[in-house]
């Protein structure tokens, strides 16, 4: 079988959820598990975070994913509806939805299905993508309110640049959501793991982890080990080759990186076509046989080319650790000019999952 493997480290995602825990003690939870529990496998990881007090989805299917895993929690869909059958299947389910535009709610009046229903208003206060604009709150909350099939409202808000730690910026979008809110009823939810981290006051009654519960940063230039979270995935492979170029050798398509000097080199049984970005460029950290070693040439869809300079006891069958508790994967998002989310979003369905239970043997540890 292939080695190319996501390990996914079921210890850390529980040690990130106390630590979040610990930056927020006041405030209800709900982990952010949207888009297959960032890449790691949903139902793994709803499980590993069944200590959450609520779960956050983008979609039907996952919030379905999450009832069968046999998790009764609070379960929020952060899009909202579209259709009438998104609201049947809301009510089958028993999960909360957002609502954050006049269409939905035009939807819902025309409609009256059963209830009870319980929402999260969404005010849109600066991100402008989703939301109604503040000045309606009070309106949007007394049509709701007005409604049988309404149960439970909710406020929410969703902040653009807590992750720059823009103060200025993230501090006048929790003023226009307490504005627009006043003394209307209702729990109000505003952090991601960017606020969470940076901006205490905006915790209220619920914060809204993801990044974070899975030992990813949001901050430029450190990485989830530097916030004292723990990596929740290692990606890894083994080398399938070995070889020695001689002087003025090229390497890979388009022959992008030319041997200066005889060199040896591992070829890595993992590409593109498993999630690892193509846009790596040479000199891309990452561990062979336990040293550092860095990629040369260009990504290929099923395989990685490395320089062994400095890993000499590589050979056929060694270990490659592509990113891990002991390469924060933001090393290798940064010189591939994206973000960590988005490599542990990527990995592909060719890519076999395991499951660590021990804490992962980390520098860190
Ligand atoms: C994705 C998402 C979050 C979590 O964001 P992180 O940066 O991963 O913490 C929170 N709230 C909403 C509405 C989201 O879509």
């Amino acid at each position: 079988m292939r080695a190319t493997t996501a390990t996914i480290h079921l210890d850390a995602l529980r040690h990130n959820l106390r630590k979040v825990r610990a930056l927020a003690p006041k405030s209800k939870l709900m982990a952010v598990v949207k888009a297959d529990g960032y890449g790691h496998g949903l139902e793994r990881v709803a499980q590993a975070l069944a200590g959450a007090d609520a779960f956050g989805v983008a979609t039907l299917a996952d919030a379905e994913r999450v009832r069968r895993a046999g998790l009764k929690h609070r379960v929020v869909l952060l899009s909202g509806f579209d259709e009438p059958s998104d609201l049947s299947a809301v009510r089958e389910l028993g999960i909360d939805c957002v609502i954050h535009h006049e269409s939905q709610l035009a939807l819902l009046e025309r409609l009256l299905p059963p209830g009870p229903l319980s929402l999260w208003i969404k005010l849109d206060t600066g991100m402008h993508r989703l939301g109604f604009d503040p000045g309606q709150a009070r309106r949007v909350w007394e049509r709701l309110r007005a409604l049988p099939q309404v149960a439970e409202l909710r406020w929410m808000t969703h902040f653009a640049c807590a992750d720059d730690g823009d103060r200025e910026r993230s501090e006048a979008q929790m003023a226009r959501f307490r504005e627009a809110i006043g003394e209307l009823p209702g729990e109000r939810s505003l952090a991601n793991s960017a606020a969470v981290q940076a901006f205490p006051m905006s915790h209220g009654d619920w914060i809204r982890p993801g990044g974070m519960l899975y030992g990813l940063s949001t901050f430029h230039r450190r990485s989830g080990r530097d916030l004292g979270l723990k990596p929740a995935m290692s990606l890894s492979t083994r080398l399938v080759s070995v070889q020695q170029l001689a002087a003025g050798e090229a390497v890979g398509y388009g022959a992008t990186w030319t041997a200066a000097q005889p060199t040896r080199i591992g070829i890595a049984a993992v590409g593109y076509g498993d999630g690892y970005p193509r846009h790596a460029p040479a000199g891309t950290p990452v561990r062979v046989a336990g040293q550092s070693a860095r990629v040369i040439g260009r990504v290929s869809m099923d395989l990685l080319a490395i320089d062994l300079a400095a890993a000499p006891a590589a050979e056929v069958g060694s270990d490659v650790l592509l990113w891990g508790p002991e390469l924060p994967v933001e090393q290798v998002a940064e010189a591939a000019g994206t973000i960590g989310y988005e490599l542990v979003c990527g990995v592909t369905r060719r890519v076999q999952f395991a499951e660590a239970r021990a804490e992962p043997v980390s520098a860190a540890a």
